[in-house]
């Protein structure tokens, strides 16, 4: 699982939705795109809590439904703009005359030298050619088959390619396929992996909580949820730390136990510090670290802090892991 590549903004509401289902704080997530405007709504309302751009949560709601910690079920309305009729079907235009008469089947050439479409032949146990009337015995005989193909009633020309249009059938309105006007609902609930990883999201981000609350107390300035643009990179972290006597900067970081400490994730965290300019960074993390890691980390002061092996003693955690942080 890729974090590295997420924008901040994709970070933020990555978060925001593991910790609001581990919460019960929601039990479904809609996200309704309306074509017309091109615009996503969610339910609930995102966008008052979490201000990043609406495609940073569609991602981070795809990111968890690919990584089948959400599942999802989608539906897709076709309406029409006009007046609002759901009645809006999928059908095919002449490209010659503009006509939606169009019918598609094999075509068939009497002996008399009329051609049509099978269908205009009649009822398939008694055809009868249009033009000649003559009832047609054996059609291997009496009638030349042709590959199917399109033909407009309207203007009588055959073509091998229709143009597929959407039509309101009750103004008539015509949509040029790709242009219909729709509604495309994703109703996102929890998957039983996420129920398994339930209390890990829960204690990482109650430690969080309790160790912002913590320092604030210790009188560090506390920024939660901070974005930060250094100009090329832009990191997010959960919450920005500030020693306001010696201008130090750290930052904690809640990384929910969906994400592999891999090497791709152990770069992220040591250039996103690194692009940050913080003096040091402690990781929220509910999984345990293979042995080689930890002292890497130290050298680029990255601490960890597992919520499984804590007791929510914060002081005496922060001195066994962090000390040199924020002792
Ligand atoms: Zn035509
Ligand atoms: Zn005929
Ligand atoms: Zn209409």
């Amino acid at each position: 699982m890729q974090l590295p590549y997420f924008s901040p903004g994709t970070q933020f509401a990555l978060g925001y939705i593991l910790k609001g289902f581990a919460e019960d704080d929601f039990t479904d997530v809609v996200s309704s795109y309306e074509k017309y405007t091109n615009h996503y709504f969610f339910h609930p309302a995102f966008e008052n809590e979490i201000p990043v751009p609406q495609s940073d949560i569609v991602n981070a709601l795809s990111f968890l439904d690919n990584q089948n910690i959400l599942i999802s079920e989608e539906t897709i309305t076709r309406y029409c703009v006009d007046c609002f009729s759901l009645n809006v079907e999928l059908t095919q235009k002449c490209p010659s005359c503009g006509s939606l008469d169009v019918l598609f089947g094999k075509t068939i050439t009497h002996k008399c030298g009329y051609r049509d479409i099978e269908g205009a032949f009649g009822n398939p146990d008694k055809l009868i050619c249009p033009r000649c009337k003559e009832g047609i015995y054996s059609i291997y005989s009496d009638c030349k088959i042709g590959d199917p193909t399109f033909v407009c009633r309207t203007c009588k020309s055959y073509f091998d390619v229709a143009t597929p249009v959407y039509v309101c059938k009750d103004c008539n309105r015509i949509y040029k396929s790709g242009e219909e006007p729709y509604v495309r609902i994703k109703r996102y609930e929890p998957a039983p992996l996420l129920a398994a990883i339930k209390q890990d999201i829960m204690s990482t981000f109650l430690l969080l909580e309790a160790l912002c609350s913590y320092l604030e107390k210790k009188g560090l300035d506390v920024r939660r949820n901070a974005i930060l643009d250094q100009g090329e990179i832009i990191t997010y972290w959960n919450a920005l730390l500030l020693r306001k006597e010696s201008k130090e900067k750290f930052a904690l970081m809640a990384l929910a136990p969906v994400f592999q400490l891999d090497e791709d994730m152990i770069d992220m965290l040591v250039n996103s510090k690194k692009a940050a300019k913080l003096d040091g960074l402690l990781v929220i993390y509910a999984n345990a670290l293979a042995d080689a890691q930890p002292n890497s980390f130290t050298n680029e002061r990255i601490y960890f802090v597992n919520p499984r092996q804590t007791k929510f003693d914060v002081e005496s955690e922060l001195v066994k892991t962090a000390a040199p942080l924020v002792g």
